[in-house]
């Protein structure tokens, strides 16, 4: 069985965010989901690495970096951006990308993946 259609068949409950679905589903096959984890003082920065670029996501709030999640998620028109929809894909079948630092690195990796972040915003609104 192909593996995209093995892992969204546990998650047809996700089908109804149509084209965002099989986007995800890609991403977290890819190991695109992203989580960075600080010790001892256990900070978690999560990231989604997509075609345009690494986004900076959290699912609690829920925010993404992304256009799609400023202009049309909190502009109401959409329920998640497929970065969140990856990210719940990923941590419910257990295939986050986990990536484990000190707390000495947390100000270089955020600043590299908050550089990578500045840079796919800058591409996408050219
Ligand atoms: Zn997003």
């Amino acid at each position: 069985m192909d593996p995209r259609e093995e892992l969204a068949s546990h998650f047809t409950h996700y089908s109804k965010y149509g084209n965002k679905f099989p986007k995800a589903i890609e991403a977290v096959l890819s190991g695109s989901v992203k989580k960075h984890t600080f010790s001892p003082s256990g900070r978690v920065v999560l990231t989604v690495v997509g075609r345009d670029g690494e986004e900076f996501i959290d699912p609690e709030r829920p925010f993404c970096s992304c256009d799609n999640f400023f202009f049309k998620v909190l502009g109401g028109g959409a329920e998640l951006c497929y970065h969140l929809l990856s990210y719940k894909i990923a941590s419910e079948s257990k295939r986050l990308d986990t990536v484990a630092f000190s707390d000495e690195e947390y100000a270089s990796v955020l600043s590299a993946i908050s550089r990578d972040v500045l840079t796919s915003m800058r591409e996408q609104r050219r």
